[in-house]
This record gives C-alpha cells, structure tokens and sequence, in this order.
C-alpha cells in the first residue's frame, strides 16, 4: 500500500524513505505530506466555521513537532501514519471529534426569591469567558446555568408580595434571562428546578441511586435552622451572639422527621479526592479551607422535608409526605441540564462536569455534599471547583 501510494503521489519514490527522516523532505515529499497539506489546506478554504478551521491550524502544528520527536521514530507509524492524519485533519471526518475535550461549564443555579445582583452577573461572565476560552481552543463547550426554585424563602418572599409563588418564580427567571441578553452571556442551557419533564426525573432517579446503596435513613431531628442559607447549622458555626455569619439572624429550632444522607460515610473518600487534586478545588486557599472542615469530621446531613412545608418540591420516590432538601433538589441540576433523563447521549458526551463556577458560600455544599452524593451514585465526580468571593462594593 505504501508502494501504491509512493508510485502515485510521490515522484521521489527510491529515495522517499530515506528523506522521510528530514523535516524538509517530510512536509514538502511522499504521501503522508500530501494529505497532510492537502487536508490543511482544504480545512483553511473549506466552507467549515472558524472553530473547526482553528481546531485543523492547531493540530496540524503539533503534530508536525510531534511526529518528528516521537512518533516518527517508529516504523510502523512511519509507514501508516497517512492514514491516521488523514483522519485527524479531514473536517469531513468526524472520527475529529474524537481529539476534541468536551467540557460542562456550570454556574450554580441563583435563587429564584429575588432578581439578580452585581454578584451573579460576575459569576456569569465568569463562566462566560471560560466556555467562550473553551470553545475558541477548539473544545466542545457546553455552557450550564439555571434556576434554584424551591425552599422555604421563596414561599415566604411570594406570600410577603401577595403572589402565587410560580408566577413570582417566573417573574425572577425572566429577570435573570435579561440580565444574559444584557452581558451577551450565552448558556447552552438554562435548566429549572421546577421542571417537572426534565429535571424532576433526574433528581428522582438519583435519589433512588443512593437509596439502593443504602445511604439513605429516616430519622427525627431538631436543631437550627437559618431560612435564610436553608441549612441546619451546628452551634460552632454560629457568631457571638447566635446569629448566622453571613444573614445575621437567630437560626429558628425546628424538629422534624427527614430523610438523611450519609455523608460522613464518604469523609475519607472526600479528603482524598480533594487533597490529591482529582477534585481540583481554585484557588488553592479554598481547597484548605474545605480540607479543614473535612478535617473536623461530616455529619449525616437533611435530605428531605415535611411536603406541607414546601407543597410545590419535588416529592420523595415512594413517600408522599415528604419532598426533596436542597441537595438533591437542585444539586441534581448539574445531572438534568445535559439530559441524564432524557437524553443520555448528550449526558455521556459532558458528563462529568469539567467546571463549576460558584460563590465563596457554597463551596462546601459543592465540594462536600455534591461530591459525596456522586461518590454514593457510583458516578464520576467533577473534574474543577472555581471558587469566587462576593462583590461587596459597587
Ligand atoms: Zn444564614
């Protein structure tokens, strides 16, 4: 075949082999240059969009370095290596694809009991930049935000503005898709908590992973409650005077009968996968800090509430009286956005998050909670944690 090829592209056939070992011969002689310039050119021309053709440029400049340093030492690649550059470089080929990162840059979903601020259109623009990065380095991009929509305070802002709560729910969406068109941010996906097709499937499918794992229990609680971060929070967490660090407010003490998730199951798995960098927490500050909680031990955490607290959640698998918590609720969002449901195609070609974009305070519900439900799901845990701080002046 190499003979066929050398008598029929290649004038300088006798002494083809021994000039090959040149880079002046290799790019301007024999077949393997010829489809190499051929299928460069033809890329740079051709009516392909700019990210194809920038995607050609780059691979054709490294594998030009590469091929001379390594890969052309060995026989074998020397004589077939056309058809593997054919491959790569033909935009018509879309075995291409295979040499493309595909990416999952995700925002964490805002609440939805206000419109936006400063602080959620950095966070966009943010994540913007990397996925626009992403996209012009040739890398299948998908862009993820979307809408946090139960929880307690959002019942509480509807009723304080006399409103039914989905319809101040759509309200603050709209608000939130305006502020995009405003930044000419440009997500892939705006996924919702509240939508019954294609995230409530997701979160319900999950939540039945865990439970089949066995870390899911019933149990009666009490403790203190801040509405305001919608988590219960252990006495040493609180300021001075009781009130919560960042809402500045007394937490209120409720009991309850929940669902808990096993978290402190996975507490050495975490520290693991977060000190080696498997989870890659940025900047480095950040990771100790979710090291150092780690370091205090995980308590089992809420999974679940009563269902006449939050009628409109997302109802617990197999118990009616009781809807979803936060964490399955709307971590599951970063699942549901890229189709786990419903479009698995899509769910394996982004899957598993390469990104998350998030603020200072929900490092720990990302990097603790949500990993360890992926650990409990037998899934892929996420590959970066980009960890902002607030705007506290404008
Ligand atoms: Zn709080």
């Amino acid at each position: 075949m190499v003979e066929y090829f050398c008598q029929n592209f290649c004038k300088a056939s006798a002494d083809c082999e021994k000039k090959r070992d040149k880079l002046a011969s290799d790019v301007f002689h024999g077949v393997t240059p010829f489809c190499d310039w051929f299928v460069f050119w033809f890329g740079i021309l051709s009516p392909i969009n700019n990210e194809w053709r920038r995607v050609i440029v780059i691979k054709f400049t490294i594998s030009q370095v590469f091929r001379i340093h390594f890969l052309y030492k060995i026989p074998i690649f020397r004589h077939f290596q056309w058809i593997f550059w054919k491959i790569m470089y033909n935009p018509f080929f879309s075995l291409l694809s295979i040499f493309m990162q595909h990416r999952l840059i995700a925002t964490s979903i805002p609440y939805m009991n206000a419109g936006p601020h400063m602080g959620h259109a950095m966070e966009f623009i943010i994540a913007d930049i990397l996925a626009r990065y992403n996209r012009s380095s040739g890398n299948d991009t998908f862009f993820l935000t979307g809408a946090d929509e139960h929880g307690s305070k959002i019942y509480n802002k509807a009723q304080e503005l006399e409103k039914e709560t989905l319809e101040m729910l759509d309200e603050n969406v709209e608000l939130f898709n305006t502020l995009h068109t405003a930044l000419h941010t440009t997500p892939d996906e705006f996924i919702r908590t509240t939508d019954q097709v294609r995230h409530w499937p997701t979160a319900q499918a999950i939540w039945r992973k865990l439970e089949t794992k066995g870390d899911i229990y019933k149990k009666k609680y009490s403790g203190l409650y801040c509405e305001g971060c919608e988590v219960f929070m252990p006495e040493k967490d609180l300021d001075s005077e009781g009130n919560c660090p960042i809402h500045h407010k007394k937490p209120l003490l409720l009991e309850e009968e929940n669902y808990f998730f096993r978290l402190s199951k996975y507490e050495e798995q975490l520290k693991k996968i977060i000190s080696n960098d498997t989870v890659k927490i940025v900047p480095e500050f950040r990771k100790n800090e979710i090291l150092s909680f780690l370091s205090e031990g995980l308590n089992d955490v809420s999974f679940s509430r009563s269902a006449d607290k939050m009628p409109w959640g997302i109802p617990v698998p197999g118990d009616e009286t009781q809807v979803m918590y936060v964490w399955c609720d709307a971590l599951t969002n970063y699942l549901s956005g890229i189709g786990y449901s419903f479009d698995q195609e899509k769910f394996n070609r982004y899957y598993p998050t390469y990104l998350h974009v998030i603020g200072k305070d929900i490092s720990r519900f990302h990097a603790i909670i949500y990993m360890a439900m992926l650990l409990s799901a037998d899934m892929e845990t996420s590959k970066n944690i980009l960890v902002h701080g607030f705007v506290t002046s404008a």
